[in-house]
Parts: C-alpha cells; structure tokens; sequence
C-alpha cells in the first residue's frame, strides 16, 4: 500500500488563531500559559486535521520561524537576546524582534530573509568562527512525544545540518561549510534522542539541495549524508522548490533511507529519478502543488504514478510537494470567493484530501474510487472550458504582442532631449516614491467606504481632499515632481487586482509571510483585462492642482505576478504579459490624461529570479519584454519612470537596462551607495534616483548624511542625471517624521544645485 504524508501544515490556525495569541502576549494582554496552550491546541487541531495520512509532520509547529527554532535548538540564538532569568520562550522573541513582554529595554531584532523563492521570511542565524552547538530541544521532542500520545504517526521534521548552515550568516560560505564537523554530533545526538522516543521516520529538509552550490557545500553535503543516517531513526533527505538536475547521482549515493523529490516543479526529472533512485529504498514524490492553491488533475497524475507503484509498491511515498506552509488552510469557511471558484481550488486541507484519493486508487483501481475522480475530473474540465477563464479580447491582444517589441519611440538620448524641453527640471530634481503616511483618518475613509458607510459622491470627494493636502505640503516643500499619495490603495497590488479582469481574492486564503504576520494573496483565475481607467481620475485631479509634473502611479506587471497565486494552465510568462497589456492600457489613459511622467514600480522584479541561474535568462527575458511592452507606444516627451526596493543589480544590470526607464529610483540609503558600484558612468546610461533617506529606519536623515551620500552618488553619476528622493514610499511613517525629512532633502538638492550653477 503507497503510503502518504506531509511535509508540514500552516501553523497559524485556520481563522489566524496564533497569530492573534502571539500578538495579545507580546502586547502583555495575556499570558504565557495562555500562548502555550493555544499553541497545543493549534497543534492538535492540525493533527487532527491530517488525519487520514500514513505519517503526519512533527515538529513543524513554531511560534515564529522554523530557522530560529533550529537556532534555539542547537544553542545559537545571539548572545544579545538571552536575559538572565528569562523563560526561553521571552529568548527567543527577542531574537526575532528585539523584544519580549518580560523586559522594556530592546536589542537588535533578527534579520529577516526570504525563504527560498517563497514570500515566507526567516530570521538568519548569526554564526562565527567562535560558535559552540549545544542540544537545546526539550521543547522539540516535547512535541513529539505529545503527539505520539495521541496516537499520531509522527514523522519528525528537521531543517538539515547543511541548508542550516548555508542559510546563516557572519562567516563567509567556506567558512559556515567548515562549522559542520561541530554541529553534526549535534544533530547526532537529537536524531539519537528521537529514536529513543519510538519515531521511526525523520524527514530532514535540505532545499539548498535544489540551488547552484560551490563545491565546498557539496563536501559538506557528503560529510553530512555518510554519517546521519547511521543514528537511529531512518532519515527522509527532503528537497523541494526545484530538480536535483546535475546532482541526482551524486545524491543518490548517499545511504539514506528515503528521499523526498519536487516533481510538480521539476517534472522532467521524474524519470531519471526512477532509474537512479535503488528500489529497495523510500522514494517520496511531491505530486500535489505545495506552492499554488489550485485542485489538481488526478487522473494524470495516476497515469504517472500506477506504473512506478506497479514497481515499488510500500516504497512508493505521495505528498505535497513541499510543505503546506505556502498555502491556505482550508476552503471550508471561504466566503470571499464564489462556488464555482472554490470547485477549482484546493488550500492545504482539501490537498491531503486529494493525496488519499491517489493513494486509495492506487490500492483499489480506480474503478473503485469513481465518483471522486470524476469529481475532479469536472472540475478541471469546468475550469479549462469556463468563459471566465478564457476572454477573446485578451486573446486577440496576445497574438498583437510580437509587434509591441520595442519599448519607446525613439532612443533614450533622443528623448531626453524631448523630456528636457517638456519638463524644465531643474539640476536634482526632487521626488517621492508615491505613497504618502497612511493615517487612521485615510484607513478609516477606505474602510467605511468598502463596508457601504460611505458613498461613492462622499469618497471621492474626502480622497480629493487628501489629495489636495498632499499636492499643498509638496508645494510648500518645494519638491519638482509630484505624487498624489496613494492615499486610496491599501496595497500596491490589491488596488489594481480589485479592477481587474481575472483576478478574485478569497476571506481566509492566509498565508504566514513572517512571525505572526500573514498576506492573503490575490488569485489570478482566468485572463487578465482591464474594464475601465483605475487611476486616472485621482492623477488627473492631483494634476489639475499643480504646475509642477505630477506622477501617474502604477504597479508593473512582474510585481502584480509575483505577489498573487497565478494561474497553473499557462506558463507564468503569459499571464505576465496579459498584466503587461492591461498596465499598458493604463499608462496610454495616464498620457492622453496629460500626465507627463509615469512611473511603473517593480518591487518584486528581483525576488521573482529563480533558484537555478540556468533559469535567469528565460524569466529575465519576459520581465524585460512586460516592461517594455507596458510602456510600450508612449509618446518620446512622456517620462517613464520605474522603482525597486533594492540596488542589488549587479548581477542582473543587463536587464535593468534593457528595460530603457527613462529614471530608476532605488533604495541605497542604508548601504551608503555601496551598491552603486554597479552603476557607474559606464553601465547605467538613463537616468537614477538613489534612494537618500531610510525610510524603514525611525531616525530623521541630517543635512550632512544625505549630502554625504549625494555627493558619493556624484561620483559615479554625472550630476545631470542624478535625481533626489527617499528609498521608497512613505506610507508606513508619520508625517511629524515625513515633512522634516524632506524638507532637509530638498533643501541639500537646492544647495548642491547652487553650487553646481551659480546664479
Ligand atoms: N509607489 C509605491 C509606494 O510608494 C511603491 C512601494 C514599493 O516599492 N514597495 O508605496
Ligand atoms: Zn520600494
């Protein structure tokens, strides 16, 4: 019998119910105890909810993050969060955040980082050359000998020893490699500690298994996987996220008892897998999408898998393909979307369900598991057929794309000149990134809006009036390019998900984004297209107050992809390129409006770049063709602007500058233009704002900092391409924090502008 299991459940709750308990105890509402026992039942609630599989995670639960849970385990939270006499729980938070309830005097939090290429975040482990890993897991195996009490079959969960290490931070690669012979005794003695317990199976993550390694990681992986196995419970060596591709044989040699491959994401290599991977050991196939909330197609899948489980029969293990972490709970109590919608989707619940639908055709034919299957089965060819899906427009307008090829009229020399004489900028010219503070008063607006509180005549009206405030502050800071504030959106992405054609969102689709925070991703379902101007109406009224250039305000389409579940019937590409026309529609409406400079932000440009640098190019090529075909048709003496979050670019400039903005404003502010370096005279021919005010940071910029980083800027950008604004946009600070900040950037502008031109 094909046995089915999980490589870790969403732990914060159906109806987010440990996101609101951490947040009541750090607050001091409420207890430890408190938080304890709602995190017990939380983890009871999931075993119960998995019930039905073969092996059920342990160990997968976490008040925060599952990398400092390992840190905490293996003796390495920073020196700076242990106070003497607290509980270790208080520890622990404040590695992550700098503080716990127990004591008002704050230390440096955690950094966060993206995990992997998902939109999950974990705090870095600080290591040195000086670590010492010591067991620390009572409350780990604590969890386990809790759930073997229940009767659950409890697979252990473990991040492995390596992607431990390759994940940290404070000594470079070699050097982290190096610590292993340290930490695997370590390892050594919990995996020892679990088999004391009773746990047969561990499942042991090592997803920087599917990255570009160096051959010092791959040392270290053969260290690691010629000793491991050998201490007492059988290991499942997991990966995920992508192929094994050049590795598989090397992996294959290590003496491990079972291994966990990704084959939605790297489907091709299933094959090889079957004749590389020895028939007598466990071979776990990740057939279900762990990473997108859509039913899958069960008949293809038994197509695949009735021949291997022919071969390998109980060595044949199905699950998700990685953890359900990525994913939604459970469709049960969605309101947001409709039936129909929800017949197409499956959240992590209806994903086990699905497992024990293979796993049970595979043992009793599917003659005997009929009705279920044809469930599916109508489902999948409702959605593939649905008029909500598939729009002849949107067709129509994909087939026109080859002609939208390049991006502007003319070169970027020739509209400079254009721009030049239309816009009359002075030398650094000043701006903002577009959001202005989003106070209670604006919240509110919105809010009584969306609930029917207030009308369409009123709103408008109330938004017109921030508007109206923000374009006199920037008058009287004396900014030269304006925003209107954004006051309107909540989010950059949501605010034009809601407008647009083939986009819908769900009530409970949460999805943990870090510590207690959660993002309820938009769904792109069917074919995207834009009814009607989404923006229009605010620039052009923003405008109609203002001599000076007021900047359309619009979120690109790589951005739009990369934060939503997309669709799983297309290639990514596609649907970029659908988001690409729709911008597009929308920045032609900005320019006929009389908008002179647009900007269309790519904040997630670069997160989207997949694990394999063999991939790069291919994703790399339609980001750019988006861009490019977003602003594709706009006239020569229209500014296109764009915004990132970062200034990482070095390895990636080629395509930031195929793109061809005409201004890129970026964040540099906190790494002193450090990574400027890449934009020197000789790389980056178009125009750049370099971000001179930390807008994440509290503390006000001085006159002195930002003069000190414009004039390092300077020396690597002629003066006349420079331009002066924030990292980013300002929506999370208070103006009493805003106003002083700008006014201190403008006024370091005027002076530099001074001295560069003398009256
Ligand atoms: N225009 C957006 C804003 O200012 C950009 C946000 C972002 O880059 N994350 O809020
Ligand atoms: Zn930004």
């Amino acid at each position: 019998m094909v046995c089915i299991h999980n490589l870790g459940f969403p732990r914060i709750g159906a109806q987010r119910e440990l996101k609101f308990a951490l947040e009541s105890y750090w607050r001091g509402d409420s207890s430890l105890t408190d938080l304890q026992a709602q995190g017990a039942s939380l983890r009871r609630q999931n075993w119960q909810r998995q019930q039905g599989l073969d092996r059920v995670p342990v160990g997968d639960f976490s008040y925060y993050d599952q990398m400092l849970d390992m840190s905490a385990r293996l003796g390495v939270l920073p020196a700076r969060a242990h106070r003497q006499g607290a509980h270790a729980l208080d520890d622990y938070f404040r590695a992550a955040r700098g503080r716990a309830p127990d004591a008002s005097v704050g230390v440096a939090a955690g950094q966060l980082t993206k995990w992997f290429d998902t939109n999950y975040h974990y705090i870095v482990p600080e290591l040195s050359a000086a670590t010492v890993f010591s067991l620390h897991a009572d409350d780990y195996l604590e969890q386990v000998r809790e759930a073997l009490s229940l009767g659950v079959p409890a697979k252990a969960v473990l991040i492995g020893p390596v992607t431990y290490l390759y994940l940290s931070k404070g000594l470079e690669g070699e050097a982290r490699a190096a610590l292993l012979p340290r930490l695997l005794p370590v390892y050594q003695q919990l995996l020892q500690a679990l088999h004391e317990l009773g746990v047969e199976w561990v499942q042991i993550d090592e997803p920087a298994l599917v990255t570009d390694l160096p051959a010092y990681w791959w040392s270290a992986y053969e260290q690691a996987y010629r000793v491991l196995p050998a201490s007492g419970p059988k290991l499942l060596l997991s990966t995920y996220f992508a192929g094994l591709r050049e590795s598989l044989q090397r992996v294959c040699l290590w003496p491990v008892q079972g291994l966990h491959v990704d084959i939605v994401r790297a489907p091709e290599e299933l094959e090889r897998i079957l004749s590389a991977w020895p028939l007598d050991r466990v071979l776990s196939l990740g057939i279900i999408d762990g990473r997108n909330i859509w039913r899958s197609d069960l008949d293809a899948c038994l197509d695949r898998l009735e021949p291997i489980h022919a071969l390998r029969g109980d060595r044949l293990w199905l699950a998700p393909s990685c953890s359900l972490l990525h994913v939604p709970v459970a469709l049960a109590d969605e309101q947001g979307l409709d039936a129909e919608l929800k017949s197409w989707c499956a959240f992590a619940q209806e994903k086990l369900g699905e497992l024990q639908v293979l796993a049970q055709a595979l043992r009793d034919g599917r003659a005997a598991h009929a009705v279920a299957l044809a469930d599916a089965r109508q489902a999948l060819a409702a959605r593939r057929s649905s008029s909500r899906v598939h729009d002849a427009r949107v067709a129509a307008a994909m087939e026109a794309l080859p002609a939208l090829r390049s991006q502007r009229l003319s070169a970027y020399s020739q509209r400079r000149q254009v721009q030049r004489q239309h816009l009359q900028l002075p030398l650094y010219p000043t701006t903002t990134i577009g959001s202005f503070p989003q106070t209670d008063e604006i919240r509110q607006l919105r809010s009584r809006y969306r609930r029917g509180e207030l009308g369409e005549i009123d709103y408008t009206r109330l938004m017109q009036a921030q508007i109206a405030q923000s374009v006199a502050l920037q008058e009287k800071l004396g900014l030269d390019v304006f925003v209107h504030g954004e006051a309107e959106r909540n989010d950059m992405v949501e605010y034009f998900a809601e407008q647009l054609q083939g986009f819908a969102f769900s009530s409970q689709g949460w999805v943990q984004s870090y510590g207690s925070r959660c993002v309820k991703p938009p769904l792109i379902y069917g074919d995207v297209w834009r009814p009607r101007a989404m923006t229009v109406a605010w620039a052009q009224y923003a405008q109609s107050l203002t001599r000076k250039p007021m900047k359309g305000m619009l979120t690109g389409p790589v951005t739009l992809l990369n934060w939503s579940f997309v669709r799983d019937d297309q290639p990514r590409r596609s649907t970029c390129l659908q988001l690409a026309l729709a911008v597009r529609a929308e920045v032609l409406d900005l320019e006929a409006a009389g908008l002179r400079i647009i900007q269309i932000d790519e904040a997630a440009l670069r997160e989207g770049l997949p694990l394999r640098r063999a991939d790069w190019p291919a994703y790399l090529q339609y980001a750019v063709q988006a861009f490019a075909v977003a602003a594709h048709g706009v006239e020569d003496a229209t500014q296109i602007h764009t915004h990132m979050c970062y200034s990482d670019f070095a390895d990636i400039m080629d395509s930031i500058i195929a793109m061809d903005a005409d201004v890129i404003t970026i964040e540099t502010s906190r790494s002193a233009m450090q990574l400027l370096a890449c934009f020197d005279e000789r790389s980056y021919p178009n125009e750049i704002g370099p971000g001179v005010y930390d807008i994440h940071a509290p503390n006000q910029p001085t006159a002195e900092q930002i003069e000190r980083l414009l004039e390092e800027a300077a020396r690597r950008i002629p003066a006349e391409r420079l331009w002066v604004n924030p990292d980013c946009g300002l929506k999370t600070r208070r103006w009493e924090e805003v106003l002083p900040a700008l006014a201190t950037m403008v006024q370091v502008a005027q002076r530099l502008r001074r001295q560069a031109q003398p009256a």
